[in-house]
């Protein structure tokens, strides 16, 4: 049996985990922590263990169609939930809804486009005019790499209110970067496979158990042949003669037939320098996580994105009184002390649900993920590595290589497929695992 050591038990690792521990591969997974999911993932909250938070809450849309092949994977697809409706709140609490009707796509939100209250009429003319055009360029145009979405908004004459209530509201949350910053080429594909290629591709699926409920130890069970190694930090990648020769974690030393890393790319230079790998123009983009509960429910909603202020998006993770409040692009927030977080965000939370004003706070949690994900911003494409390195026995993995996606849990799970193909090739017999986008 061919054997191969993955280092990093975030989601990039775990499908590379899977995908090659379900194709006879003997695989070791190394996690630096007690816990597996990396960046998207869940443990008790600090102070109160009978808690169990995510550190944010990560949504999907239907159309992540690895992510959602790795969770049948481990038989716990059906713990995602779909919501088909968004729901846009204006400050003073007016409500607009967007859903899917009957037309077919990429017309099915014609009717319910057409009555939301937050735009004015030249907005929504502006904004068929933009994903007219989106339809038109995604293939065809060269810059979109190299040009930033507020660029190409600007050229398209987007009304101030339709850049600043629609695409920004969409955008910033699903690239976790500004539109002044973003490639034009991530936000095209979030349009485009999101919201044009099919009529379902839109519905938001939301994990209805904690993120680490869903890489539980059971599950890894149906895919044998993987084991799980916690607490376990990878110091160093051994290379001997020009090739990899193992790993040593602590006074542990561990070899195998492949290598995969599924590390940050903060990570990688420390722990495998002889990649020597080029990383000066990769930026973190930060987020932040705000974890309210109170005396009393808010609000009946499901989630619902918060149009003109800081908080972006609520999500109403138990009957209303537990809130989880989330900010992308966060930078305002990163220095801003906890309790300033914590009193913006009641106040903001106010002026959209009226009954936070005389709630009481029973607690508050705010996550600042500094280094969420990297800056999608414009020319950095072409600097994401694949997953073949100057090792034939070593690959990469990782939501920041070349996987086609921005950095999401689709993205991470694609590098991870996309890296155990690699080994697979390599080892003479060739697997297929990732699953194309559906347009
Ligand atoms: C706050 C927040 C909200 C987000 N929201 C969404 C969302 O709604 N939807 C979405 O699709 N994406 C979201 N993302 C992005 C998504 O979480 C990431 O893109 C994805 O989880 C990255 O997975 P990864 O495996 O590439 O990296 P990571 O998750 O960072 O995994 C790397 C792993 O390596 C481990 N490690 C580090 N050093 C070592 C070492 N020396 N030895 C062994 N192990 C080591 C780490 O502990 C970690 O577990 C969000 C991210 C954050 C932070």
């Amino acid at each position: 049996m061919p054997s191969a050591i993955v280092i990093g038990g975030g989601l990039a690792g775990l499908a590379t985990a899977a995908a090659l521990g379900g194709s006879g591969f003997q695989v070791d997974l190394f996690e630096a922590r007690g816990f597996l999911g990396g960046r998207a993932t869940s443990y008790p909250l600090p102070g109160d263990s009978s808690e169990i938070i995510d550190n944010c809450q990560h949504l999907i849309l239907r159309c992540c169609v690895n992510i959602l092949d790795f969770y049948k994977r481990l038989d716990v697809a059906d713990r995602i939930h779909f919501h088909k409706q968004f729901y846009f709140i204006e400050p003073g609490g007016r409500t607009s809804v967007l859903r899917s009707g009957r037309l077919p796509a990429p017309l099915h939100f014609t009717g319910s486009f057409r009555s939301l209250a937050f735009l004015s009429l030249a907005d929504k003319l502006s904004i068929a005019r933009g994903l007219l055009a989106i339809r038109r360029e995604h293939r065809s145009r060269k810059d979109l790499d190299q040009i930033t979405m507020l660029d190409w908004l600007r050229e398209k004459r987007q009304t101030p209110a339709a850049i600043r209530r629609f695409w920004a509201q969409v955008l910033v949350s699903a690239i976790n970067e500004d539109l002044d910053r973003m490639a034009a080429s991530h936000a095209f594909q979030v349009f485009w496979l999101g919201f044009l290629a099919a009529s379902n591709s839109y519905q938001m699926g939301i994990p209805a158990v904690p993120l680490g409920d869903l890489y539980a130890p059971e599950a890894w069970k149906r895919i044998g042949n993987v084991r799980l190694h916690l607490r376990a930090p990878v110091d160093r990648v051994i290379v001997e003669d020009g090739s990899v020769r193992g790993i040593a974690s602590g006074a542990e030393r561990h070899s195998a037939d492949y290598y995969v890393s599924s590390l940050p790319f903060e990570r990688v230079p420390a722990v495998i320098p002889e990649l020597a790998l080029n990383l000066d123009r990769f930026e973190h983009s930060p987020i932040t996580g705000i974890h309210l509960w109170f005396d009393r429910s808010l609000t009946q909603l499901p989630h619902a994105t918060l149009l003109d202020r800081t908080i972006q998006w609520m999500f109403n993770k138990s009957a209303g009184r537990y809130l989880q409040l989330v900010v992308s692009a966060s930078r305002s927030l990163v220095d801003m002390p906890r309790a300033d977080v914590i009193s913006l965000a009641i106040k903001e939370l106010a002026e959209f649900f009226p009954k936070a004003r005389e709630a009481k706070l029973e607690k508050a949690h705010v996550v600042k993920e500094v280094r969420a994900t990297f800056s999608a911003k414009p020319g950095l494409e072409q600097l994401r590595p694949s997953s073949a390195t100057k090792f034939s026995n070593f690959f990469l993995a990782g939501d920041w290589t070349r996987s086609g996606w921005p950095a999401t849990m689709e993205g991470a799970v694609r590098s991870g497929y996309l890296a155990a193909e690699a080994v697979t090739r390599s080892a003479g017999n060739p697997g297929k695992f990732l699953l194309p986008d559906i347009a």
